[in-house]
């Protein structure tokens, strides 16, 4: 292994690929941050523009890219439902099509190459919690296919190259992740509640809120990227990661009115089609083979990030 690496992240403005490259930067590695600003901003790597090693190219991966580099981080994506169905074309692409352009950039300058994925291929599980060796139970034509089946086709391009182009390839299904720098209009379940809570608007709550989410904090996730990322050629995945704590939807908006100390009264709005009714990963393979497991519990996940959105609503005026 090479001790300074020259490294990739495609998404590297974005909530998961920043906090990557604050790491990978730290590190000592010349990092080279590739985003299309689509959900990501520059805001979240301002801090490392004069960084000597660090670097940022303005770029959309749904077309072709001709850098050096020793490894690949392929975290380019929409990853909230609202943001994903804004252009569902332009998401199946950017799954599909950047996969395909950054499989070929490492298979040309022969890197390693590892894919956020996520546990949406497993749809909505009929298998609880879910290991890899689940197939899932997805959708194909509904509005959360353009993600879902995006992802999966991009799995398997990963293995296709692996298998035909002896491509080194690692693939990472992450469950929901929170914390600093998620976007704050981005819809998803941790942010909403807490900005909601935070200006003191109704939790809403989509059905009844029994449907259940596993949440792992972000400095849990980059570490176990990191981790998968360095781990022997012979460990491929898909290797779940995320936290398997277990909470309804309804104990997430309670933990967080109790964390904010808000008045937000609790509002119960329609379920989304397919929104999956359980999720929770099986982190063994991740256990014995990366040695890794969460170590953040929710309610002091939550506080960090309560923290982070009371700050950031400050700045903004709001
Ligand atoms: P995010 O929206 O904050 O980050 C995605 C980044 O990709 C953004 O900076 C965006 O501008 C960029 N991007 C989108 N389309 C692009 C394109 N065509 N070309 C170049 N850049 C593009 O989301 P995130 O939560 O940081 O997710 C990062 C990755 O992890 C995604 O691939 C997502 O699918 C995956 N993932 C995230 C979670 C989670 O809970 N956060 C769960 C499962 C999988
Ligand atoms: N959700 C909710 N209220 C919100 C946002 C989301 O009840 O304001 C629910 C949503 O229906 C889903 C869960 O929270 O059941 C997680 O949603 P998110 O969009 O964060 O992630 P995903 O559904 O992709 O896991």
């Amino acid at each position: 292994m090479h001790l300074n690496r020259r490294i990739m992240i495609t998404g590297g403005c974005g909530f998961l690929g920043s906090h990557l490259c604050d790491r990978l930067t730290a590190q000592g590695h010349d990092v080279l941050c590739v985003d299309n600003c689509f959900t990501g901003t520059k805001r979240n790597i301002h801090h490392l523009l004069d960084r000597p090693n660090f670097e940022f190219i303005r770029h959309d991966v749904t077309f072709p890219l001709y850098v050096e580099v020793n490894e690949i981080y392929n975290m380019a994506c929409p990853a909230s439902p609202i943001h994903y169905q804004f252009d569902p074309v332009q998401t199946t692409k950017t799954s599909v099509h950047g996969a395909i352009n950054m499989l070929g950039l490492a298979k040309r300058v022969k890197a390693k190459i590892l894919q956020a994925s996520t546990s949406e291929v497993y749809g909505d599980p009929e298998v609880h919690p879910q290991p890899e060796s689940y197939w899932g139970r997805v959708n194909p034509i509904g509005i959360r296919s353009c993600y879902d089946e995006g992802k999966r086709c991009a799995e398997t391009l990963f293995f296709d190259y692996y298998r035909q182009h002896k491509l080194r390839i690692k693939v990472a299904r992450i469950f929901n992740t929170y914390g600093p720098r998620m976007h704050p209009n981005d819809g998803r379940v941790v942010s909403n509640f807490i900005v909601q809570a935070l200006k003191g608007q109704p939790i809403t709550i989509y059905g009844e809120g029994q449907q259940t989410r596993s949440f792992c904090y972000v400095d849990d996730l980059v570490e176990g990227l990191i981790r998968l990322m360095n781990s022997p050629d012979e460990l491929t995945g898909p290797v779940n990661l995320g936290n398997p704590g277990e909470f309804t939807i309804l104990e997430l908006a309670q933990k967080v009115i109790a964390l904010t100390g808000s008045k937000s009264k609790i509002i119960y709005t329609e379920l989304p089609q397919d929104d999956p009714r359980q999720r929770k990963p099986d982190i063994s393979l991740a256990k014995k083979a990366l040695q890794w497991q969460p170590s953040v519990a929710l309610d002091a996940g939550l506080t960090k990030t309560i923290e982070y959105f009371d700050q950031l609503l400050k700045e903004l005026g709001e």
